[in-house]
């Protein structure tokens, strides 16, 4: 009865081994602040050898397997580091990881609500407070998936089965130049043919334009076309340009097509007054993608979608399965993940969210996401008042975007010449067809510290640069 299984290890050896990985896990919260995003190897003369490594037939031991993870960790871009202002960073909450240990050791199925209902509880009640948290009516639901591109896929099939149900050929969307990526992908996997994504225009070069969507939609109506979904940003990932959501969500709601937000960098910023204001008209929307790995520092695999009506989502993805015939889903109760996702078995991801606001609180999150708005507006300012410098003007949220006065190889030769020095990293983006530079705010590691380092180096380079031409 009460034999363990040999996969089972002793209590001793459990202790043992979640000492030894303990002690790996404090090194790295603890050297996060002081280590450089830059400047170790790049990690490619381990690649071979790791490739070519199989399994021993005999148990290793600990110690030796986390020395060789930490090799690993000594190589590559260190993005959990504090100096890691480049894309959008996952910075990684040990209260998060610590949810994932329990959450994988408990392995508790989610996918039908009736095996645990309290378990999927847990999740919903965190789900609950993200519908709420955007202003989204009772019958909303919210999921959470491995990130910001599943969320736009779900979000997309969910609209195409609500507008051109079985006509995909038909079907149409409309987005901006600055849409992210995997809501062009997302298109494409749901059937839209590629030419049916219509980008449309901008009349400040950052925001998408309702009137020019509203021009194209009626176009396409008249030529027969079925117009499923606005697609507006919360954020772009370019520049953090908000897009003008009440005029989008005026416009869907008028034509009667779906209005999803992609929020996935920006969303979170609604926990601070400042966010709120600037995200209005976001409660309209019929879904928003929400990235927790980036606006809330959770662990990389979390993203999550907000729908509006439940229903809708389970239109798109109920199947009947007999072998789960004993377990019927009753929607108005819990719902089954299972109906309303892509995946049937899935881990109790809820944890990983449900354990860090427990255990530091809504308002710490909020405090923090104020404080990279004061951190980019602190940041902008800095560069725009330098005579080398030009921005974009100020930051909508995090993402301030520069140039130094001259060509676009000047651009690239001030990224270089700050990476120099190894603590910051920045990156470059293309808008209107010129090269500007990105400092984004958005690790929960990011201090005024860092942040005054990299204005200076920024600004030390581009002196030297403009001083060299
Ligand atoms: C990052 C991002 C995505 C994609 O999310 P992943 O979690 O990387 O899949 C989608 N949209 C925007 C605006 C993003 O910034």
């Amino acid at each position: 009865m009460s034999t363990l299984s040999s996969f089972d290890p002793p209590p001793e050896q459990t202790e043992r081994l979640l000492s030894k990985v303990g002690e790996l896990v404090e090194e790295l919260v603890t050297t996060a602040a002081s280590r450089p995003v830059l400047g170790n190897p790049s990690g490619s003369e381990l690649v071979p050898g790791l490739l070519d490594q199989r399994p021993g037939q005999e148990p290793a031991e600990i110690e030796a397997i986390l020395q060789q993870i930490r090799e690993i960790l000594a190589t590559g871009v260190d993005n959990a580091a504090s100096g890691e202002l480049a894309y959008i960073p996952g910075s990684g909450l040990l209260t998060s990881a610590l949810g994932d240990l329990i959450a994988s050791i408990a392995n508790r199925y989610t996918g039908l609500a009736g095996f645990s209902p309290a378990a999927v509880a847990l999740e919903l009640g965190v789900l609950r407070w993200l519908t709420e948290l955007f202003g989204l009516p009772e019958r909303a639901q919210g999921l959470l998936l491995s990130g910001g591109s599943a969320a736009n896929l779900t979000a997309i099939v969910t609209a195409r089965e609500m507008h051109a149900p079985d006509q995909v050929q038909r079907a149409t969307i409309y987005t901006g130049a600055h849409a992210h990526a995997s809501v062009r992908k997302a298109a494409r996997i749901a059937g839209v043919p590629n030419g049916q994504v219509r980008v449309c225009g901008s009349s400040d070069g950052l925001r998408l334009d309702s009137r020019a969507v509203e021009v194209r939609i009626k176009q396409d109506l008249e030529d027969g076309l079925l117009p499923v979904a606005i697609v507006g940003a919360a954020g772009t990932t370019n520049t953090g340009a908000i897009d003008p959501l009440p005029a989008l969500a005026d416009l869907a709601a008028e034509l009667g097509i779906w209005f999803h937000v992609d929020a996935a960098y920006g969303g979170f910023f609604v926990l601070s007054d400042r966010g709120r204001e600037r995200l209005r008209g976001i409660e309209r929307a019929d879904s928003i993608t929400l990235d927790p790995h980036k606006s809330l520092f959770l662990p990389f695999g979390t993203g999550a979608l907000l729908v509006a009506e439940r229903n809708h989502l389970a239109l798109a993805f109920a199947e009947e399965s007999d072998y789960l015939r004993d377990h019927s889903q009753d929607l108005d109760a819990l719902p089954d993940f299972s109906s309303i996702t892509t995946e049937l078995t899935r881990e109790w991801r809820g944890l990983r969210l449900w354990l860090p606001l427990q255990l530091h609180g809504e308002a710490a999150f909020r405090e923090a996401l104020d404080d990279k708005l004061d951190l980019a507006e602190h940041a902008w300012r800095e560069l725009d008042a330098d005579a080398n410098l030009e921005t974009l003007g100020a930051p909508d949220l995090s993402v301030v975007t520069f140039r130094v006065r001259g060509d676009d190889a000047l651009q690239d030769a001030l990224l270089a010449r700050v990476h120099e020095d190894q603590r910051v990293r920045l990156s470059t983006t293309v808008i209107d067809g010129r090269v500007v530079l990105r400092l984004v705010a958005l690790s929960h590691r990011t201090t005024r510290e860092i942040v005054d380092l990299a204005i200076r180096l920024i600004r030390e380079a581009a002196q030297e640069l403009v001083a060299d031409h």
